[in-house]
């Protein structure tokens, strides 16, 4: 089938479950109650997907406070009760980040309740996303390794070992977020591919790396602000990305000032193509998703085309986020339709 869709990972959460419209949202209950709202919100999660018409669908990262932390709570040597003030993505935007204090390793899984939740309620194919190693040691203060790219190894043992045992649990595709690439394209290009090829060692499940300029937050539309006419970010990137065995490369493609001919740097990559902005509230129509694939198509075979949301959804209002997963699935059938 030409032009599958999936979604960047997040959705938002209900506010029975989590503060609404927050990238750190605080959890509404404790104990067990919580991991029942998580369970709940995890199922809902799958069956918004699947009614919108979305192929390969997430469990929505329903059961985790934020997409880097999610993972760091269940990693030994990490320090969360003395927090540090750290400038993420250059400064981009300041956070209070726990620090690594000792050598890391997992205290045992990390995601396998809400995996097997979602695996147990669908038969669509699922993906899971984790973050990447480079998105990681950017997200956490440093008093152990001293050494960035030692730091990131680390993690991506880590997470190579959570990966695997994702895909034990019947995950169809393993997808690293790694955002940090488009800020520090020459360590991603000389170091934090090889981590993430690390991070993914031994899977025989799909493999997937999302790169972004981030959620619709504000820090990232100014941001995006100081970019340019044109963002060329990936171009110093997907070189390095192309030689690497991951097979597919979700990007961000609608409304965006990304030049799309550098798609055609993707040579041999399945491409997740964002065609539904996350940094705006007007919901688009199937024909503009449809244009979008259009676009993509002049600089990436069509049978390599997945159509998918621009970043995740965790900050977005529900009945927003809703609709657009309606635009996207209704708009896939239409291209392929039209473009088949
Ligand atoms: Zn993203």
């Amino acid at each position: 089938m030409l032009f599958p869709t999936t979604i960047a990972g997040s959705l938002p959460k209900p506010e029975w479950l989590a503060e609404p419209n927050k990238l750190w949202p605080t959890w509404r209950s404790s104990g067990d109650e919580l991991q029942r709202a998580k369970r709940d919100a995890t199922l809902l999660a799958v069956k918004v997907q699947e009614d919108a018409g979305i192929d390969i669908i997430t469990e929505g990262e329903q059961a985790r406070q934020h997409f880097v932390h999610g993972f760091l709570e269940k990693v030994d040597g990490i320090d969360f009760a003395h927090k540090v003030e750290m400038g993420i993505r250059k400064d981009r935007y300041k956070a209070m980040v726990p620090q690594v204090v000792s050598p890391l390793q997992l205290k045992g899984r990390v995601h396998a309740f809400e995996a097997q939740a979602a695996r147990g309620h669908t038969r669509n194919k699922l993906k899971f996303t984790l973050p990447g190693p480079m998105t990681i040691i950017d997200t956490l203060s440093d008093s152990y390794y001293g050494d960035r790219v030692k730091m990131a190894f680390a993690f991506a043992e880590l997470l190579n070992q959570e990966a695997l045992a994702l895909q034990a649990d019947g995950v169809d595709m393993i997808q690293f977020d790694e955002p940090a690439f488009n800020v520090f394209m020459d360590e991603a290009a000389d170091w934090g591919v090889k981590a993430l090829e690390r991070a993914a060692k031994g899977l025989t499940c799909a493999t997937a790396v999302h790169i972004c300029y981030g959620y619709g937050i504000k820090a990232n539309t100014d941001w995006k602000e100081t970019l340019g006419g044109e963002w060329r970010q990936y171009e110093q990137i997907f070189p390095a990305i192309d030689a690497s065995p991951i097979q597919q490369v979700a990007i961000e493609c609608r409304n965006s000032r990304v030049p799309l001919e550098l798609l055609s740097l993707l040579k041999g990559k399945v491409v997740q193509a964002g065609v539904i902005d996350v940094a705006s509230d007007e919901i688009e129509t199937p024909e503009d998703v449809v244009a979008t694939i259009e676009a993509v198509m002049k600089h990436v075979p069509k049978a390599n085309i997945t159509a998918t949301t621009n970043c995740g959804m965790a900050p977005m209002h529900r009945d927003i986020a809703e609709a657009k997963l309606r635009a996207l699935g209704t708009g896939a059938r239409l291209a392929r339709e039209k473009l088949g």
